[in-house]
């Protein structure tokens, strides 16, 4: 039977059946293999009923001693014994509220029944509501069973025996992987493995098959990755030939650039010249000075006759951008325009006709820019800032404004470089790893709820000395969750408390020019304390605020933490950030403590997949990549380093000389999941 098969041909899936399947995203033999278990519940020993201890979870093969008898307690509960013996024992069965439980039984019949055992004082030995199958035709008794993450509908038994179906009418599977790299890195075989990962012979043999298929799905992705970099690679580009003219543009910055932003700007520069399109992903910590990175190649666009754009999350940073690079564009006499949603209809057909006609030369703005009103005259450049909030999609509908612009992204969620390489496996990434001089890193404190009030007398004290703040609020109004602060309920209270200080309140649900006004109230001064939710995490630059402190710090990440904290220290004096959580969970307390211990936006981040654990895999989504099916990007770093080799040693070989691995990774590519 073939891979690529429909699952309706596999026994008892009928067209329902094949629904729910789908819903999963199963739709082929193939897909059924690769949808991998969670977890396995081990019913592989069978046990003597006195041997059975409280608390154990087994399998006894028994028979019915006593047929099942129903007992109506309290408010109509329905209980349902049955007694079972085997050659060394007595053990009572237990259900509640199964009706139909009874019928599945026969007097002296034989059955194996796998649940967890406790045992009373008086000795008594008790499973309550077992699963079981008939002695001498079972089939998920007596071994290790698969256990899959599953919708109501469809029960674990219909999918682990449809598997095993499968697993039986696929046959022989054919390997990918060549044999001398399995060799030498110790993978498993397909066939072994495909069978091991489903119903394991022991917890090893598990372990040797999960290993297998990380290291496939790595291997497979790096190879596919490199792939569609070898094809942008391969895109024209325009050629700046000048760019020695960017001297002209940092000579005229207030500040000498750090070696770090050197390098990158030398960086774009021939990768600029080169004839090629460029992909580069600029990786900087928050306050590093991305944007005087991108401004600095803006200007060598304009200068060789392109216009250029960038696009920013929000409209507040687009205003910000706006702000500041108008000013430094304006001395080289270079026309900056700003273009987002809210501008009204006749001051935005002006911008568009600019635009249109080339006279703006350089376009800042929001998700706006790539609607498809948007018409450049020759668009040689853009910019994505802050990508962690940009869809692979829109990235490549900012590209398609023009023809194959050259095309820049400044991510400030910086990861480690072994992680960058999977999670950007298409860009050439650039980081800037130094922070401009003089920079005092912002003091961290983690604090419980009774500390509040002697936070917020802190905050006010600062205040009154002629600082500003920010408090940040996980949500806007309490929704589900009724502990967490609401920040116009906290507005409202400061303001109550704090008569002499100007209280601010900016959060996602406002329209954008109210977003604007307090945004420009706090930034003059005018606001002292700013309450907001997470819309000020990207780019807001107020050089006087120097106090933050977050509620709920709990409920978010520690990038994102890092990132918010990124707003404040941004002048010359001492800034802190106050952390208040309630929770007293002990991986909070290791989150908080990473978060006081450093500054460091890489080490955080790589705390912060490791804090999450199994099962979260690091927002490989949003970075446009298939969600991993069994990689865990943190834990299976070792097998990621080898996978990394073996990518390395194929590619050195000629990728071309594994026809089957080359086919994996073209379907890799061409499914949805992954951009082309
Ligand atoms: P981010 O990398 O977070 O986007 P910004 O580009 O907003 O950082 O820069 C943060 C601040 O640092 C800005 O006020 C900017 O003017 C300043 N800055 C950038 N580069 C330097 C430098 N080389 N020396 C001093 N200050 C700098
Ligand atoms: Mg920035």
């Amino acid at each position: 039977m073939g891979l690529e098969k429909s699952i309706q041909f596999i026994k008892g899936v009928g067209e329902k059946r094949a629904a729910l399947f789908e819903k999963k995203g199963i739709k082929t033999v193939e897909d059924l293999l690769y949808f991998f278990p969670r977890s396995h519940e081990d019913r592989s020993k069978i046990k003597p009923i006195d041997r059975c201890e409280d608390g154990e979870t087994v399998c006894i093969a028994a028979t019915v001693y006593q047929l099942p008898l129903d007992r109506y307690v309290r408010r109509g509960m329905l209980i349902t014994t049955m007694s079972v013996m085997d050659e060394s024992g007595i053990m009572q069965l237990v259900w509640y509220n199964n009706k139909y439980i009874k019928n599945n039984f026969t007097d002296n019949g034989r059955y194996i029944f796998f649940g967890k055992v406790s045992r009373s004082k008086q000795g008594r030995i008790q499973m309550v509501a077992p699963v079981f199958e008939k002695y001498g035709s079972e089939r998920f008794m007596g071994r290790i069973i698969p256990i899959y993450p599953l919708t109501a509908k469809l029960p674990q038994k219909v999918v682990q025996s449809t598997m095993e179906l499968a697993l039986g009418e696929a046959g022989t599977l054919e390997e990918y992987i060549p044999e001398h790299i399995r060799e030498e890195y110790k993978i498993a075989e397909l066939n072994f493995a495909m069978r091991n990962i489903h119903f394991p012979r022991d917890f090893e043999s598990y372990n040797i098959a999960r290993e297998r298929f990380v290291f496939e799905e790595l291997l497979v992705l790096q190879l596919a990755l490199n792939e569609r970099r070898g094809k942008n690679a391969d895109t024209p580009g325009y050629v700046f030939n000048d760019a020695k003219c960017i001297r002209g543009f940092t000579d005229s910055l207030p500040f000498d650039l750090t070696g770090a932003q050197k390098r990158t700007i030398n960086e774009i520069c021939r990768d600029c010249k080169s004839g090629k399109q460029m992909n580069r992903l600029v990786q900087g910590d928050v306050g590093s000075g991305k944007t005087a990175v991108a401004a600095a190649a803006i200007y060598m666009t304009v200068r060789n006759g392109y216009q250029a754009a960038m696009m920013a999350p929000t409209e507040i940073l687009a205003g910000q951008h706006m702000e500041s690079l108008s000013q430094m564009f304006e001395k080289h006499g270079i026309h900056t325009v700003l273009l987002t949603g809210s501008m009204r209809a006749k001051e935005k057909r002006r911008v568009l006709e600019e635009i249109a006609l080339g006279t703006a030369q350089v376009v800042i703005g929001t998700h706006a820019i790539i609607q498809g009103t948007v018409e450049f005259n020759n668009l040689g450049f853009v910019v994505a800032d802050e990508q962690h909030r940009f869809g692979v999609e829109q990235r490549a509908k900012l590209m398609a404004k023009g023809n194959n612009p050259h095309m820049l992204i400044m991510s400030a969620t910086p990861i480690p470089r072994t992680l960058a390489l999977i999670l950007y496996g298409d860009l050439d990434i650039s980081i800037i790893d130094e922070l401009p001089p003089g920079r005092k890193p912002v003091r961290t404190y983690a604090v419980t709820e009774d500390m509040r009030k002697r936070v917020y007398n802190f905050i006010y004290k600062n205040i009154k000395a002629g600082m500003q703040a920010y408090v940040v609020c996980p949500l806007v109004a309490e929704t589900e969750n009724s502990d967490l602060k609401n920040a116009e309920e906290l507005a409202e209270r400061l303001a109550a408390s704090y008569p002499d200080i100007n209280v601010g309140l900016m959060h996602g649900k406002m329209k954008a020019a109210a977003k604007d006004e307090v945004m420009s109230g706090f930034a003059s001064g005018d606001i002292n304390l700013l309450v907001a939710t997470t819309v000020i995490e990207v780019g807001v630059n107020v050089p006087n605020a120097n106090i933050m402190a977050i509620e709920n710090a709990e409920r978010f990440g520690l990038s994102q933490l890092h990132q918010l904290r990124g707003r404040v220290g941004r002048g010359g004096d001492q800034a802190h950030c106050i952390l208040i959580t309630e929770s007293d969970s002990e991986v909070t307390k290791k989150r908080m403590e990473t978060m006081c211990a450093s500054n460091d936006g890489f080490y955080i981040s790589e705390q912060d997949l490791k804090l999450r654990g199994p099962g979260d895999f690091f927002g490989t989504r949003q970075h446009g990549l298939p969600e991993m099916k069994i990689a865990n990007l943190f834990e299976d770093r070792d097998i990621l380093r080898l996978s990394q080799k073996a990518v390395k040693s194929l590619l050195d070989d000629g990728i071309e000389n594994y026809p089957l691995l080359v086919k994996r990774c073209r379907a890799l590519l061409s499914s949805e999941v992954i951009m082309n």
